[in-house]
């Protein structure tokens, strides 16, 4: 239903709505001169002159480090304590549809073998409010991988701008419990939507072509990978900030006697991400470690999820420091040999 309207000057009351209510209030917001995503307290934190906050939220629902368990020894025992995860009331605002898309990919992969709690009770608590996108740049490119500019996958709440703020459209059952809650800053007005920002399909590029390339694994060989990601120096900047990236390492932190069990971002760019412990690594040069992430979005994650790897945010190239781009390498790879 798109019969709601939030005025730009009521967005104040809705956070404080929200953080009366004991949740937090995610926006993108400036940060080390930056938008990115953070808790914010009013309004006036909140950007709105924006295309994509430069971090994924999906540090809210995965922070980037974590305590799961702590160990002390005693004289005569050990003490092994999990830590219980009380996920705390998460509204995210300002995500664009792209992002949102990203939830399917990370919820199929933390309860895929095993379900991590400490992702899907964060992601049970969160709300997901996006808003459709009227702008964008050069490195979007949602619709060549099948989304649009108010896609609504993963989304619970569609904001749509307006003159003097948003048509709101509840999308989920979650979303309408969450306008019904904060029903007093809602009218109950239409309006018409400005128009919206359509990224051109980018020519050459077909994602069934590049599964079917992929699903051959003649590819691994082809000398094509070496020269495509020569440039890549394994910084790891774009599976940090890509939101369906979810690798994680656990390590054990503190002293043999004291300490605790945290649970890490890890990235496949990195060299010793695959090293094993006899010192041999399977993804021994940076092509292989870039054809990994490139056949983790277009091949395992489709044939094992039927979820989207890649939501076409174009944050990966954005953050490149080399401008390895990643849609000149779905060009590539859409070309059958
Ligand atoms: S691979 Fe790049 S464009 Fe695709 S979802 Fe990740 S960051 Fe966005
Ligand atoms: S951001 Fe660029 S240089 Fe860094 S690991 Fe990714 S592709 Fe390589």
């Amino acid at each position: 239903m798109t019969d709601l309207f939030l005025k730009t000057e009521d967005l104040g009351r809705l956070i404080a709505s929200v953080r009366d209510g004991g949740a937090r209030f995610i926006a993108p917001s400036t940060d080390a001169r930056q938008t990115a995503f953070k808790e914010v307290s009013g309004a006036d934190e909140v950007v709105s002159d924006y295309i994509l906050a430069t971090n994924s939220y999906k540090e809210f629902l995965f922070p980037q480090t974590e305590v799961i368990s702590t160990h002390k020894v005693m004289k005569d025992s050990v003490e092994l304590k999990g830590v219980e995860l009380e996920a705390q009331g998460t509204v995210i605002f300002g995500a664009r549809p792209c992002e949102a898309a990203s939830l399917a990919a990370l919820g199929a992969v933390f309860t895929w073998d095993f379900v991590d709690e400490f992702y899907t009770k964060r992601e049970a608590d969160t709300v997901v409010i996006a808003v459709a996108c009227t702008r964008g740049d050069d490195a979007c490119f949602c619709t060549t991988v099948g989304l649009s500019p108010d896609a609504t996958a993963g989304v619970d709440v569609m904001f749509k701008e307006a003159d003097g703020g948003w048509a709101v459209a509840r999308l989920t059952d979650k979303g309408s419990t969450f306008v019904e809650k904060h029903k007093d800053v809602f009218e109950k007005t239409a309006c018409a939507p400005k128009p919206l920002f359509y990224p051109e399909k980018i020519k050459g590029v077909d994602v069934e072509k590049i599964k079917e390339r992929l699903s051959n694994k003649g590819h691994y060989e082809d000398p094509v990978w070496p020269e495509l990601a020569r440039k890549c120096i394994g910084c790891g900047a774009c599976t940090f900030t890509c939101p369906t990236c979810h690798c994680f390492d656990i390590i054990d932190e503190g002293t043999a006697y004291e300490g605790e069990r945290r649970k890490n971002w890890d990235a496949c760019q990195f060299d010793h991400f695959t090293l094993h412990a006899s010192g041999h690594n399977p993804r021994d040069t940076q092509y292989k470690r870039w054809r990994n992430r490139f056949m983790c979005k277009f091949k395992f994650y489709p044939d094992k999820f039927s979820s989207k790897g890649c939501v076409g945010c174009g944050r990966c190239i954005r953050v490149c420091p080399v401008r390895l781009d990643i849609t000149e390498v779905m060009e590539e790879m859409s070309k059958l040999p």
